[in-house]
């Protein structure tokens, strides 16, 4: 399917801090949350930005005219943001990249981190979709009641054991698709994770799907600054991506 691109100012409807640096952005935007699909997501900046490049972001959820999108502070495009407050104006492009497999009944969603933002708008597409989420401690997993309404099933890792079982989210995975319940898993978070996802969903045979990111300058295929090597040719992460299949990537 051919995405239409809008570049449009949005109307910050809410900005909230979830946790200490991880800020929640809904955005009115109703041609965006007409198309957009899981997977997609924007470039933003602040529409009297001091920063000259818009800032990906995946877009976590839709619903009606508002799309939100869920991001951590980093350095200076996402500090600008966080500043930002209702009724302020965000310069977006979107809706851009590929988008996830839906055709899965039963799909396995493996996040970790901000990794998990995406994800969150596969789950509420989807409807029947598990959930394997991870992060170093417990304030980290406020995922899980946004997950709730819409996933069939969470399960919880964390590095230090604060909430769910301790170590990385995907050394549960084994277990998981040896249960035979999963048809497909989709995973978006740090590179070792995903690398990792990769190779116990090829071990048992499940198709697998990665979201990468990438420092991506314009978004739309041009700049070439995310372009990645894979096992398909050379790709650019923002066009023919963000959403590869697993066994196409070296991580
Ligand atoms: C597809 C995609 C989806 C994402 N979704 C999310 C999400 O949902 N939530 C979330 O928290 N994070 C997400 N990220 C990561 C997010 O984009 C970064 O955290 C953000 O760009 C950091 O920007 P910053 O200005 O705050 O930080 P900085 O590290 O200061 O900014 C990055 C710096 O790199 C520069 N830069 C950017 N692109 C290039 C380039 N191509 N070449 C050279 N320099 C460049 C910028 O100008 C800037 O100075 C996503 C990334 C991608 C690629």
């Amino acid at each position: 399917m051919v995405l239409r691109k809008t570049l449009t100012d949005a109307e910050i409807t809410e900005q909230r801090e979830l946790i200490a640096g991880v800020f929640k952005m809904t955005l009115h935007a109703p041609e965006i949350a007409r198309t957009a699909k899981p997977g997609n997501f924007l470039q933003v900046k602040a529409a009297k930005a001091n920063t000259l490049l818009r800032r990906p972001l995946g877009i976590a959820d839709a619903e009606g005219d508002n799309i939100s999108l869920i991001y951590r502070k980093i350095g200076k495009g996402t500090a600008e943001l966080a500043e930002l407050q209702q009724g302020d104006i965000v310069s977006i492009l979107g809706a851009l990249g590929n988008s996830f497999d839906e055709s899965f009944k039963n799909p396995l969603l493996v996040g970790g981190g901000m990794g998990l933002s995406p994800l969150l708008f596969y789950a509420q597409a989807h409807k029947n979709a598990a959930v394997l989420m991870g992060g170093r401690t417990s304030s980290e997993i406020f995922w899980e009641d946004i997950f709730k309404p819409f996933a069939k099933e969470i399960f919880i890792a964390t590095e230090d054991g604060s909430k769910g079982e301790k170590g990385f989210n995907v050394a549960l995975l084994p277990k998981l698709l040896k249960s035979g319940k999963y048809d497909g898993v989709i995973a978006c978070g740090p590179d070792p994770m995903m690398k990792k996802a990769v190779d116990i969903a090829r071990e048992y045979s499940v198709p697998v799907e990665v979201s990468l990111e990438r420092r991506m300058g314009c978004g739309l295929g041009a700049c070439l600054s995310c372009a990645i090597d894979t096992a398909n040719g050379r790709k650019k992460v923002c066009k023919d991506g963000p959403v590869f299949k697993g066994e196409e990537v070296f991580f």
